[in-house]
């Protein structure tokens, strides 16, 4: 157990009096400021350069704590006796003691209550909820260790607390429930399939899977931003091992590019910049990965980079979600061509 009283008292103290702190939770590290404090939660959006219409979440120490900011219903003590503490973030309509500027303006709020211990503690001994979104700057693949929010954070904040790698390393599963039906709107570590085992009505926003429509309103407004991507240009192959041994192999060709493939076919690429995804069938170990490999395509000077598409299937729908994203759509191989 990580007991540095200290620490967790000054980023307690630094939170409640208004500053910004950089705190690890099972998901990936958050910019933690007191949700109760408009100015702190504007100031989240200027470290991060976040656009102004995406809201933010709100943690809170434990599930009856949502009582006090948000209208909640039956179906949301079922879930939260099921799933919280945990990597589950449930949106309902807000109570007036949350400032419109923690929610971009909009009348509900989105909840979580984190199982990391470090992050509990830093709630409770502040005593207010904590507004936090991923503590990167926006667009960059989210912080999944301490060095990588110093990295995006360095100089605009007073306080990281390193507690190690994130356990998930996927930000929290997001839905919006009703009295008896959840729309997922963005997957996480809880799939739509244990939701299920809650609610008979369990839905998935196309927007998880596929591109906004021109005109078409993000029920979450952050899903409508570019995110998660590296510098280099990220391309997704579709098709069996062999077949996507065959097109990094052309592409390294002509083309200045490295390769993210599973440990079992690290050796196939001789002469070209190899990361390691994680073993083929470990998808958790794959998505506690993906954001690092993210930030390391970074740091290999290539233009192109080549991976593996996702299943979209259970726990991997998170990692599609996000490589997606991070590829802007940019997929080959298959029938894509
Ligand atoms: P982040 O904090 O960066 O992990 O992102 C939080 C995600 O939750 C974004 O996609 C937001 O758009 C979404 N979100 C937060 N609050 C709401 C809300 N009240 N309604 C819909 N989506 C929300
Ligand atoms: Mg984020």
């Amino acid at each position: 157990m990580w007991n540095d009283n200290g620490a967790l008292d000054k980023a307690s103290a630094l939170i409640r009096d208004g500053a910004l702190v950089g705190i690890p939770t099972e998901t990936v590290y958050g910019l933690g400021a007191n949700a109760y404090n408009a100015h702190s939660c504007l100031e989240i959006f200027k470290a991060k350069g976040r656009p102004a219409d995406n809201p933010l979440i709100v943690h809170i120490a434990v599930p009856s704590d949502a009582d006090k900011i948000a209208y909640t219903n039956d179906l949301y003590y079922k879930l939260a006796e099921r799933f919280m503490p945990g990597p589950l973030t449930i949106i309902l309509p807000k109570r007036d003691i949350i400032p419109s500027e923690a929610t971009a303006g909009l009348d509900s709020v989105a909840i979580r209550c984190p199982v990391h211990e470090v992050a509990r503690q830093i709630i409770e001994r502040s005593g207010v909820p904590i507004a936090a979104p991923s503590a990167n700057k926006s667009g960059r693949p989210s912080p999944t260790s301490a060095r990588h929010v110093y990295n995006d954070m360095n100089g605009i904040i007073p306080l990281i607390i390193d507690a190690g790698p994130c356990d998930v390393g996927v930000e929290s599963t997001v839905i919006k429930i009703s009295e008896d039906s959840i729309i997922v709107l963005r997957p996480g570590a809880i799939t739509a399939e244990m939701l299920r085992e809650v609610c008979d009505n369990v839905t998935i926003s196309s927007a998880v899977t596929e591109e906004l429509k021109e005109g078409e309103v993000a029920l979450s407004p952050g899903m409508k931003y570019k995110h998660y991507a590296p510098a280099s240009e990220l391309y997704l192959v579709d098709g069996n091992e062999d077949e996507f041994e065959k097109i990094v192999k052309e592409k390294a060709k002509k083309e200045k590019c490295a390769v993210i493939c599973y440990e079992e076919e690290l050796t196939k690429f001789e002469g070209i910049p190899t990361l390691s995804a994680g073993k083929r069938d470990d998808i958790k170990e794959q998505t506690k990965r993906l954001f690092e490999l993210l930030r390391r395509c970074d740091e290999l000077g290539v233009d192109t980079v080549y991976a593996h598409l996702p299943s979209k299937d259970g726990q991997a729908l998170a990692m599609y979600n996000r490589m997606i994203r991070a590829c802007a759509h940019r997929v080959i191989g298959g029938k894509n061509g």
